[in-house]
């Protein structure tokens, strides 16, 4: 008799604090600047490849208050479309968004993660600055494709870049390799950006890998095709 009672009225108190933590983040979070940067804007960084088969368009979110400025991250970005364009693919525009929210969503952790991109529902690829990782095993820097989101889809297409993140430039470039290609493999050939170590030297993708990020990009809405 008691279970009968019992079970309800936990069942219901579950209910009532699944809703509350469910509503909390959309009070909590809130954006604070959402700016539209093209090719153009970004030339003190990122110089377009001379020729490009395939544009890109990034989402890139950081805090107000957070360990990012935004200049690091406009560098960052310029470094990484830099080495994009050997596969033919230009930087067309980022949308940057700044966000107010408490410290715990400055750090990538999948559960407040997914709380904080189902509020935002950004454009894809999204890159987020964190200040670090609260995930196990802790990745400097970490991404999130189709192949590993299905239990967590607001997170699919994202790439999460922690402050201690060596090289952030190769870095960002070689997790959104990853999240392009759909693909979290790693190759031995030296000097190849997809090795598992980032590096100063490891920068260059191959042919093969260019086709294959272009081809699952597009497919994957990441990409467009120019078609000039
Ligand atoms: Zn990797």
């Amino acid at each position: 008799m008691m279970h009968c009672l019992r079970f309800p009225a936990r069942t219901l108190l579950l209910a009532v604090l699944s809703g509350l933590a469910q509503a909390q983040p959309a009070a909590e979070i809130k954006v604070m600047e959402r700016q539209t940067l093209n090719a153009g804007d970004l030339r003190a960084h990122y110089e377009p490849p001379a020729a490009s088969t395939h544009e890109l368009k990034l989402t890139l979110v950081y805090f107000s208050w957070g360990s990012w400025q935004r200049d690091e991250i406009l560098k960052a970005t310029g470094a990484m479309a830099g080495l994009l364009g050997q596969c033919g693919v230009r930087l067309a525009q980022v949308e940057l968004v700044r966000v107010d929210a408490p410290q715990q969503y400055h750090y990538f952790h999948t559960p407040v993660s997914r709380q904080l991109a189902r509020v935002l529902q950004p454009g894809t690829p999204t890159v987020y600055f964190v200040t670090d990782t609260r995930q196990q095993p802790a990745f400097d820097a970490e991404a999130v494709g189709r192949g590993n989101s299905r239990t967590r889809p607001e997170l699919a297409d994202s790439v999460w870049v922690t402050r201690v993140t060596p090289e952030f430039g190769i870095a960002l470039a070689h997790e959104l390799v990853h999240v392009l290609m759909d693909s979290g493999g790693h190759v031995e050939e030296p000097g190849n950006l997809m090795r598992e170590d980032t590096t100063p030297g490891n920068t260059r993708l191959s042919a093969a890998q260019c086709a294959r990020l272009r081809d699952v990009g597009a497919r994957n809405g990441l990409l467009r095709t120019i078609s000039e």
